[in-house]
């Protein structure tokens, strides 16, 4: 058998199963134009994969066999791979955005696509009804998602053994005149920026992970307390396995609030699978939010002149992170309080993110907004100043990110009339009152409902 083996988001050789397919193959991972020409020239997700595919490439290499880096649209480079080589099928794990899809099936027509499990911990028809239909609520979705968990194998993948095509035959790697070309191993061959980013190994993250997980459930919306696993974007670009990772914690007798952020995952991708149309449309309320530039560049800027919301969004842009709780108390001023359609905040999130992912974003916005499959009541809206007293209590999230309120007591941070009446040269007057913005919220989903 002769494969193409595509590697996407599964930058590892560690139990693959795009490496258990043995025969004469050919590893490739296309930088894919249709998806870097969107992105900003110093966007960090651009190194991150750059690290990590490097360091595919060496780990492969010690298996015998190397693999390529290609540069332009994946359907255009297959079709001319599959014209050279007459490969027998490319082998790839699932990746299921609209744009993914899409693209798949246009391979697909090409040559014979094998699609392989990988990324999440259940395939998309696993965890279903006792009628065979999707879960569309979480708990019961979750439950019978723990009992299946206790039948399921992880046990490590075994390797095929590989033989490299040997493609000096046909000296397509350097050939410059077709559609694509071997790159150049650096950055810069790309037109992006080397942005320096800190990578610790896996094995430190796991070994921190298993400290915290007895005060996970109970820490983890704590801004300051570093509780979380900060595995999100090695599970997102697949550096990490999740059947790796449950290998390592299943046995731990702490783990089980972390599994159900796992599972969270899971469920999102199952409800996007499920419902594609949710990447961009509302699945409850008619309510589409109400544009507003200026709103929304206020926002962008982090001049709101609400400190958690500020020191979020700074968060982000300076690293490329945001804390889980501050999302989700951003999530809600930008969709409730400033009425702004949720899509354009998943999209600013996208731009930003590292461990951006289509569907966890799409349906933790959507969740937000309240307009999801399971989402927040929308007459639950959080407020921005009870939750950084709670979780942020003495303000050092918010110092943090914004030094210019580094004077300023905790307490006229937690409290909107108090801040409002400080007059601060050097931080704006908050753009609306929050109780007031949280009652026309309700009003209006309730109108649509
Ligand atoms: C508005 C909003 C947008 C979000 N966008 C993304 C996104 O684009 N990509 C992304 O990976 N996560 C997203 N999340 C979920 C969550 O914020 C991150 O996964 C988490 O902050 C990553 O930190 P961690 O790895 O330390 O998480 P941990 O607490 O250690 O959780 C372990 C893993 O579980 C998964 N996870 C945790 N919480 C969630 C959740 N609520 N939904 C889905 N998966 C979860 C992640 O893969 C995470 O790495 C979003 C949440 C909100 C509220």
């Amino acid at each position: 058998m002769r494969r193409l083996l595509w590697f996407r988001r599964d930058l590892r050789s560690e139990d693959n199963p795009l490496l258990c397919f043995g025969g004469e193959v050919l590893p490739i991972f296309i930088f894919d134009t249709n998806i870097l020409q969107k992105l900003q020239k110093d966007d960090k997700r651009v190194s991150y994969i750059f690290h990590y595919v490097s360091k595919l490439k060496e780990e492969l290499r010690l298996l015998g066999l190397d693999l390529k880096l290609l540069y332009g649209d994946p359907v255009a480079i297959i079709k001319e791979l599959h014209a050279l080589y007459s490969f027998d099928e490319v082998i790839a794990s699932g990746d299921y955005d609209a744009y993914a899809k899409q693209r798949d099936l246009e391979v697909s027509h090409i040559l014979h696509f094998r699609y392989l499990h990988d990324t999440y911990i259940f395939k998309h028809d696993a965890v279903l009804k006792d009628d065979g239909t999707p879960y569309y609520l979480f708990t019961p979705f979750y439950k019978k998602a723990l009992q299946l968990l206790q039948n399921k194998n992880f046990k490590a993948l075994h390797l095929a053994s590989h033989t490299l095509i040997d493609e000096a035959y046909k000296g397509i790697f350097s050939f410059d005149g077709l559609r694509f070309r071997a790159l150049a191993f650096r950055i810069e061959s790309l037109g992006f920026i080397a942005v320096s980013l800190e990578f610790q190994t896996l094995q430190t993250k796991i070994e921190a992970l298993k400290q915290k997980l007895q005060n996970y459930k109970e820490q983890r919306d704590f801004l300051d307390a570093d509780a979380t696993s900060h595995l999100s974007s090695e599970l997102r670009f697949g550096v990490i396995g999740v059947r790796q990772l449950l290998r390592e914690l299943l046995s731990h007798p702490h783990s089980e609030p972390f599994i159900r952020q796992l599972l969270f995952r899971d469920f999102y991708a199952y409800l996007l699978f499920h419902i594609p149309y949710l990447e961009t449309k509302n699945y409850k309320y008619g309510f589409n939010g109400i544009e507003d530039i200026k709103k929304y560049q206020n926002f962008c800027e982090a001049k709101t002149g609400v400190p958690i919301i500020d020191a979020g969004v700074r968060e982000l842009l300076s690293s490329g992170d945001m804390h889980n709780r501050v999302r989700m108390i951003v999530a809600s001023f930008f969709t409730k309080d400033l009425l702004l359609p949720w899509q354009w905040g998943e999209a600013f999130f996208a731009k930003y993110l590292l461990d951006y992912d289509k569907a966890s974003n799409v349906l933790s916005w959507q969740w937000s907004a309240g307009t999801g499959v399971d989402p927040q009541p929308y007459f639950r809206v959080f407020n921005p100043y009870l939750q950084s007293k709670k979780f942020d209590k003495e303000a050092l999230y918010i110092k943090r990110h914004i030094p210019e309120l580094q004077h300023i007591e905790p307490k006229y941070l937690h409290d909107e009339v108090s801040l409002f009446a400080l007059n601060l040269a050097d931080y704006p007057k908050s753009m609306v009152h929050h109780k007031e913005a949280a009652k026309i919220a309700v009003e209006i989903f309730k109108k649509k409902m």
